[in-house]
């Protein structure tokens, strides 16, 4: 029997299967999960239905549900961390600095305002515009920040006055079933569900009649999936989905200074991050340098069991994100590259991939085009600053994009030409709950955080009151 359960309607749910979970760092299962039937998934509905009769109507006790949730986050993270570094393979203070994170987003939400905006308040008409809730939210994350991305879902569904479903990934499943469980004394019964099972259980929810929005975090591949599932009941989505950011590196930039902030927002979470560097257009003359400024910060890494003290790396989650990282590299070496740093396992039965710099890569081969979502990171040469700028628009993706240079005002000129929802200058990665986050092209379609994701979780009502009669 499985240690964690579903939370459906207030309560645990019987586990009728149950599926492994595997711990990256070993390559073993520690663990299992419950695996949700269809049946289970109609009394998750139906209990988020029934809840959100009474749950929407009252913005201030949402508000207060909002800092409860907070204060047990905060206080259950102790329990919560090794659970995450377990499923997922995050160093702990990384995994204490998610569930920190979720905490905090929870209780920045629950400030944000729903206003009533007045159009015409006179003899003739009263008329304002408000924000309704929707209704039952299906929320679906992925497994690199089960936690947080869930919390990005819940805290603005909630406070808007929705009630939720949530489905983690079926390889990170735990600690989202272990949110569920804390929420059961802080949230009324059946506002948020948490469910746990594979992809067929994804597909089941958002085809299932009672959701009336989706919220995706994923893959592109299965947000287009998300998408077409959504289109026949013209349920409302947000899709936050893959990404390929460029780094730009302008001439003037200091290759010595810039590389630790540059490696660091490629390679944190063993680079599995949706908006994390994913290739770096450097000028030919200060090529030589950052790359060799690049491999020995990533031959100092230290990588091993997220549990052991002072690892800053853990390994990739699952055995197909390996196997997929090793064929780009391998593939990028097929076609010339040179590998700078890394570009082998380390052994052993977890899946621990070496940090890797892989230089004299061009634009056509896979590492660069492709989404890697790991510790390998292609430097590309440029000659002319606007080639740099059109290799970083020739892409489907469009999540985050960086530039950086010494001139940060013709950074930032050049950070305006990037066609991605996030355009960072002389850093990278750096979210706030306050700033909205999306992305362009297949990169997504609408926003989490900030008012505007408060405002995804919501649709327009204008109130028009007849006063000259
Ligand atoms: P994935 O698309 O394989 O799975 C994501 C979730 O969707 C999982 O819970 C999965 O079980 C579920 N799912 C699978 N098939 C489904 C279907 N047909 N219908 C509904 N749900 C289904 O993605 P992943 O491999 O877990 O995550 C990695 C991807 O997520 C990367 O591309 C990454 O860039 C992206 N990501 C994006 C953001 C963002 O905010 N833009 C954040 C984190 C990760």
């Amino acid at each position: 029997m499985s240690d964690f359960t579903m939370t459906i309607g207030g309560k645990s749910a019987p586990a009728v299967d149950s599926f492994d979970v595997i711990n990256p760092a070993t390559g073993a299962a520690f663990t299992t999960a419950p695996e949700c039937t269809k049946a289970q998934l109609d009394t998750a509905m139906q209990a988020a239905a029934d809840a959100y009769r009474t749950w929407r109507r009252d913005e201030a006790a949402r508000r207060e549900v909002l800092q409860r949730c907070a204060a047990v986050i905060t206080e259950r993270a102790g329990e919560l961390a090794p659970i995450l570094t377990q499923e997922q393979g995050k160093p702990l203070p990384q995994a204490f600095a998610e569930i920190m994170g979720a905490a905090m987003w929870f209780t920045y939400t629950a400030t944000l305002q729903l206003p009533v905006e007045v159009l015409q308040d006179d003899e003739s008409a009263h008329i304002e515009v408000r924000r309704r809730p929707l209704g039952v939210v299906a929320a679906i994350t992925p497994w690199n920040f089960p936690l947080i991305l869930a919390t990005w879902k819940i805290a603005p569904a909630l406070l808007a006055g929705n009630t939720v479903v949530l489905k983690p990934s079926p390889f990170t499943p735990l600690t989202s079933l272990k949110l569920g469980e804390l929420l059961r004394d802080v949230v009324p019964a059946g506002v948020v569900n948490v469910i746990s099972g594979g992809n067929d259980l994804g597909g089941w929810m958002t085809s299932h009649p009672i959701p009336r929005k989706i919220s995706f975090t994923g893959s592109v591949a299965t947000g287009k999936k998300v998408a077409a599932a959504a289109a026949p009941d013209l349920k409302r989505v947000t899709l936050e989905l893959g990404g390929n950011d460029p780094a730009i590196v302008l001439p003037d930039a200091n290759p010595k200074e810039i590389a630790a902030r540059l490696f660091w927002g490629a390679f944190q979470n063993c680079g599995q991050v949706c908006s994390a560097i994913k290739r770096v257009y450097a000028p030919e003359a200060m090529y030589d340098t950052l790359v060799g400024e690049l491999a020995e910060i990533a031959r100092g890494v230290r990588v091993g069991n997220g549990l052991e003290d002072d690892i800053q790396m853990g390994p990739l989650n699952n055995r197909p994100q390996f196997e997929r990282v090793k064929e780009l590299v391998e593939d990028a070496k097929k076609n010339g590259a040179r590998i700078a740093a890394g570009g082998e396992t380390m052994g052993g039965a977890g899946y621990f991939y070496r940090p890797t710099v892989v230089a004299e890569v061009a634009d056509g081969v896979r590492l660069v085009d492709e989404e890697q979502f790991g510790p390998a990171l292609p430097i590309v040469a440029y000659k002319k600053v606007e080639d740099a700028i059109e290799s970083a628009n020739a892409s489907h993706f469009g999540l985050g994009g960086s530039v950086w240079g010494g001139n940060a005002e013709r950074a930032v000129e050049i950070a305006k030409e990037l066609e991605c929802g996030t355009a960072w200058v002389n850093k990278h990665l750096d979210l706030s709950p306050a700033t909205p986050f999306g992305g362009a092209k297949w990169s997504g379609i609408g926003v989490e955080n900030g008012r505007w994701g408060l405002y995804g979780f919501t649709e327009l009502q204008t109130v028009n009151v007849e006063r000259g009669a």
